[in-house]
This record gives C-alpha cells, structure tokens and sequence, in this order.
C-alpha cells in the first residue's frame, strides 16, 4: 500500500482519511459551481462532519483572502510606486478576490479538514476502496 504525502493530498484536495478520493467532483475553475462529495468516493468518509461544519471554513477563507490582499497591495505598490490614488488598489485588490475566490473556498475546506479539526481526521493508508470506487470516479478532468 503505497503512502501519499500530506503536502500532495492538500494540494490536490484528497480525502483527509485515505489522501486517495477527490474532495471535489469537479475542477476549480469553469463555467459551473464547485462541487464537493458528500462523502470520499474511495473511502467513504463523510466530509461534513456534523451540520454547520464548514461555516468554519469561512473563517479560512478569509484568512486566505486578508494574506492575498495584502500581497496584491505589497505587489501592485512594488511595480508602481503608487502613492496618489486609492483606484489602482481598490479595482486590483476586486479583481484578486473575484478570481481567487474558488482557490479560497476550496483550500479553505482543505485546511478545514486537513489543519482546523479539533480531534483531526487520522490518515489511514491502509483503507480498501469502496466496492463502488472506480478509478476516474470524480476525477479532476
Ligand atoms: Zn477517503
């Protein structure tokens, strides 16, 4: 049974419990809503632990936002030297938020599970697949 690395399953939103099944049933970014599985579809943890559970992970997300924010003004004020106007900053910062913003509600769900629960989910390498698991199931297309 091979061991997958912490640091990959969190980058490729895995299954806290197997770091095999896909979080996610489809991509981050595209013409349509992100959606999560309810449960692993190799494992068949349940992600929503209890209900409300991810109400918590706004508090990641913005977390996340604050830290690209001010990286967007750290950056937009390293390439300009912008001190006169707010309007560069404001409309840019905008644009950083919109178009991270599937980034935040993803990974903020990832750190949710992976860093933010308090008893934590044990990463369980030796978990058979479910007998309905099939390989390209919810796959990242
Ligand atoms: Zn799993």
């Amino acid at each position: 049974m091979e061991k997958v690395s912490k640091a990959y399953a969190m980058a490729h939103a895995k299954c806290p419990r197997c770091r095999k099944g896909n979080m996610f049933a489809n991509s981050m970014y595209g013409f349509h809503t992100q959606k999560m599985n309810k449960s692993c579809p190799y494992c068949g943890f349940v992600f929503e632990q209890e209900p409300g559970y991810f109400y918590v992970s706004m508090f990641a997300s913005y977390a996340l936002n604050v830290a690209e924010m001010v990286a967007a003004v750290i950056a937009i004020y390293t390439f300009t030297h912008n001190t006169s106007s707010p309007w560069l900053y404001i409309f840019l910062i905008l644009g950083v938020s919109v178009i991270l913003s599937p980034f935040n509600f993803r990974y903020s769900r990832v750190m949710l599970l992976y860093w933010l629960t308090p008893r934590g989910v044990k990463y369980h390498p030796e978990i058979k697949p479910l007998p309905t698991y099939h390989q390209n199931e919810g796959q990242l297309k």
